[in-house]
């Protein structure tokens, strides 16, 4: 049905409900369809040539506007959690306080560091982020189809922005839900708003922004992407959700966490780093 499927990086637990879904989601028409995605691992690169590629924390922790100290310490606090977060011996119940120390501790550290709004945009293209190959098609097809995309990050906003903008696919089809800065009159970081939005809540994150979904109302059709258990419940505000096709990356720790990947994603891309799957899955649905 969609020849990519057969690549060696895709693999699916039940390709029969797969291609039902796909056939059903086809069926309703490309007006019918919205994409809900993560952003950190998931439309940005986890590595390059052999090298770690930094998430929109990451981004900020290596870039000028930090200084070497705090730097050591946000190094420390990635080394400390990251192995918690991927650690599949831990559930989540366990995993969750920790999560919010993380990101708390963090966000602490940042603002502390007394940044400049005006220091992001040089930090971002200094930075080695990349998005997967293949997203000007992505971003572009779903401009051009008019599908809403919603891009849904446990990272900052004020940085994701900035990618999307600097690679040239900050389309008006786009919208995000994440961790936004908060900026005194003078430009410079005084917190983060709202409510934190960490990898274990995106549910919540779905539950306040009610009111982004039951515009898309007519649109009950879902592509979710993601690369960790917990992007499972982005789409927890779609309302009257008829058909629901996931895409997961499985970036790290391949063997021991292929299992549960493939018992919560419908297509599990290993060790991907493209968004050809996606594309593909898209170029057949519109
Ligand atoms: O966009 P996404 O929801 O994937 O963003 C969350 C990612 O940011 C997590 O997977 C986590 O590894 C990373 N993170 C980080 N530094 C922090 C907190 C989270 O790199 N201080
Ligand atoms: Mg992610």
């Amino acid at each position: 049905m969609i020849p990519e499927l057969s690549n060696g990086s895709v693999l699916m637990k039940d390709p029969q409900r797969v291609q039902e879904v796909l056939q059903s989601m086809l069926k309703a028409g490309s007006n019918t369809l919205q994409v809900i995605s993560d952003f950190d691992m998931t439309l940005t690169r986890f590595s390059y040539n052999g090298k770690r590629c930094p998430t929109c924390h990451n981004i900020l922790d290596n870039s000028k506007a930090i200084s070497n100290e705090c730097r050591l310490k946000l190094d420390h606090l990635l080394e400390t959690y990251y192995p918690i977060e991927i650690d599949t011996s831990r559930s989540v119940e366990e995993k969750l306080p920790l999560m919010v120390e993380w990101w708390t501790k963090a966000h602490d550290l940042l603002v502390e560091q007394k940044i400049k709004k005006d220091e992001l945009a040089q930090a971002v293209r200094e930075s080695d982020a990349m998005l997967r190959e293949g997203y000007e098609p992505f971003f572009d097809r779903l401009h051009e189809q008019s599908i809403p995309l919603l891009i849904f990050s446990a990272g900052i906003g004020d940085i994701l922005e900035e990618v999307i903008r600097q690679a040239n696919v900050f389309h008006p089809n786009v919208k995000v839900i994440s961790n936004y800065m908060d900026f005194d009159e003078s430009g410079m970081l005084r917190a983060f708003k709202g409510e934190l939005i960490h990898i274990y809540n995106k549910r919540e994150g779905a539950l306040l922004n009610t009111g982004h979904f039951k515009e898309l109302r007519s649109k009950p059709n879902v592509l979710l992407m993601g690369d960790s258990l917990g992007d499972l419940d982005m789409a927890d505000g779609v309302q009257d959700m008829k058909n629901i096709l996931k895409i997961g990356y499985l970036n790290d720790k391949v063997e021991e966490r292929k299992k549960s990947y493939l018992d919560s994603y419908d297509i599990v891309l290993v060790n991907d780093e493209s968004l050809e799957i996606p594309n593909a899955v898209l170029h057949y649905l519109t």
